[in-house]
């Protein structure tokens, strides 16, 4: 076992007990505190942890690595120092939250190190070289072949057979706070020619996204037994869709406007390290997949899964909830099918799930599958109706692993829809 996983340890720092980021998270993010630079901080309860104040006074020395790195506008440069050195920063971390030790007494520094988290600014933590989605969940496959095919052949061929993805848009991956602009497209109504306008139908997509900690050079392939050694951590994803524009645009190519006017990831990254302990039994999969995408310990993570909506001056309503465990394709084979013709990954590099639905209908993770395209539309606390996302609405993700009393948290994936800009 890690031991910063460790469920026993308690820190000196008070943290609720349904608070996403206890001893045992430490994830990571990038955070400006007033005027000041952005610095590389970790998170504890209510605060977060400046890593250049530790850095400053030589907490991190003995790891062997150039300190500066907690002075970027991102994690790109932290997370290259290596998988083996970020374990041990998180270590050391916990060590110097930890009640029962003094060997790294940092009381007198408190101060310098805690901030609030009301007084910061969470910053986009990663500078996102390539994005790619997948479409890994099978309950989520399975009803949208349902809806727009045939029930009896859901699933198409080759989908059992490899993890199916696109290339995705880096560019307009947003942290959590920054607003939704509504995409104007094309759509075709079923009776006559194409029409230009604002989407009427936008979506969510509830994901987890994972980060590629260490890079492969072109022609390398990761095997899907050692994949876990080149992700760094996870991320909420909110892979916003504009259901109508990629109704007549994706064909035959596959997703393009529909979602690369924006998506929203949560803030902080949540290492694979920290979670560990949530390993459940992988989705048994049939047939047998072909040998480079065969998992000796075939696992998935469970972590809890949560969408909101929230109308313009009203009460958040959860709207779904599922899990990662759902999910039929890992990580690690998702990354071993990426690499396995010789495309190079970087660090960086962010992965999505695709949505993540489960078995139950308050499970489905798309307002598309909620809705049963629009045909059962989904109340909310205030008595209003949905049927996909209004202006002004905001969409809220949360994502959380618990076991043995800990609950490891990925804090807030948020983001306002606002009414799409005049295009002439
Ligand atoms: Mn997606």
């Amino acid at each position: 076992m890690i031991r910063a996983n460790d469920p026993s340890l308690k820190s000196w720092v008070e943290v609720a007990p349904d608070s996403d980021f206890p001893i045992q998270n430490l994830p990571f993010g990038v955070c400006k505190m007033g005027n000041k630079r952005a610095v590389v901080v970790s998170a504890i309860g209510e605060y977060v942890i400046d890593l250049s104040v530790l850095a400053e006074h030589g907490f991190f020395d003995d790891i062997g690595f150039d300190m500066r790195v907690f002075e970027k506008e991102t994690l790109n440069d932290f997370i290259a120092i290596g998988k083996e050195k970020t374990a041990m920063v998180r270590d050391r971390l916990s060590l110097v939250l930890d009640t029962d030790l003094d060997d790294w007494d940092a009381s007198e520094l408190e101060k310098y190190f805690l901030i609030p988290m009301s007084e910061v600014h969470m910053l986009m933590p990663l500078d996102i070289g390539d994005y790619t989605d997948f479409y890994s969940s099978i309950d989520h496959a399975t009803n949208v072949g349902t809806m727009f095919r045939d029930p009896e052949n859901a699933l198409l061929p080759n989908w059992k057979h490899l993890p199916v993805g696109y290339h995705g848009r880096s560019s307009s991956i947003m942290v959590s706070g920054t607003p939704t602009i509504r995409p104007n497209g094309q759509q075709k109504p079923n009776d006559g020619p194409p029409v230009f306008g604002p989407c009427k139908l936008l979506d969510f997509e509830l994901e987890m996204g994972f980060v590629v900690g260490r890079e492969t050079q072109l022609g390398e392939t990761v095997p899907v037994d050692q994949a876990e050694d080149f992700i760094f951590g996870m991320v909420i994803l909110n892979d916003w869709s504009a259901r109508d524009i990629q109704k007549w645009e994706y064909i035959p190519l596959g997703p393009f406007l529909a979602k690369n006017f924006q998506s929203t990831i949560s803030p902080w990254v949540v290492t694979l390290d920290a979670l560990q302990p949530f390993k459940v039994d992988g989705y048994k999969q049939t047939p047998a997949v072909l040998p480079y995408l065969k998992q000796s310990d075939l696992k998935n993570i469970d972590i809890n899964l949560e969408v909101a909506i929230q109308p313009e001056g009203a009460a958040p309503t959860t709207v779904c909830r599922s899990n990662y465990k759902y999910m039929y394709w890992t990580m690690s084979q998702q990354l071993a099918h990426h690499t396995v013709n010789g495309c190079n990954v970087r660090v960086g590099d962010m992965y999505g799930s695709g949505t993540i639905s489960g078995p139950e209908k308050s499970s489905y993770g798309s307002m598309l599958e909620l809705s049963w395209k629009g045909t059962q539309p989904v109340l909310l606390d205030n008595g209003e109706e949905r049927k996909f996302i209004k202006d002004m609405d905001t969409v809220i993700m949360h994502a959380y692993s618990e076991k043995d009393g800990v609950r490891v948290g990925f804090g807030e994936c948020s983001s306002q829809v606002l009414p799409a800009r005049t295009v002439v």
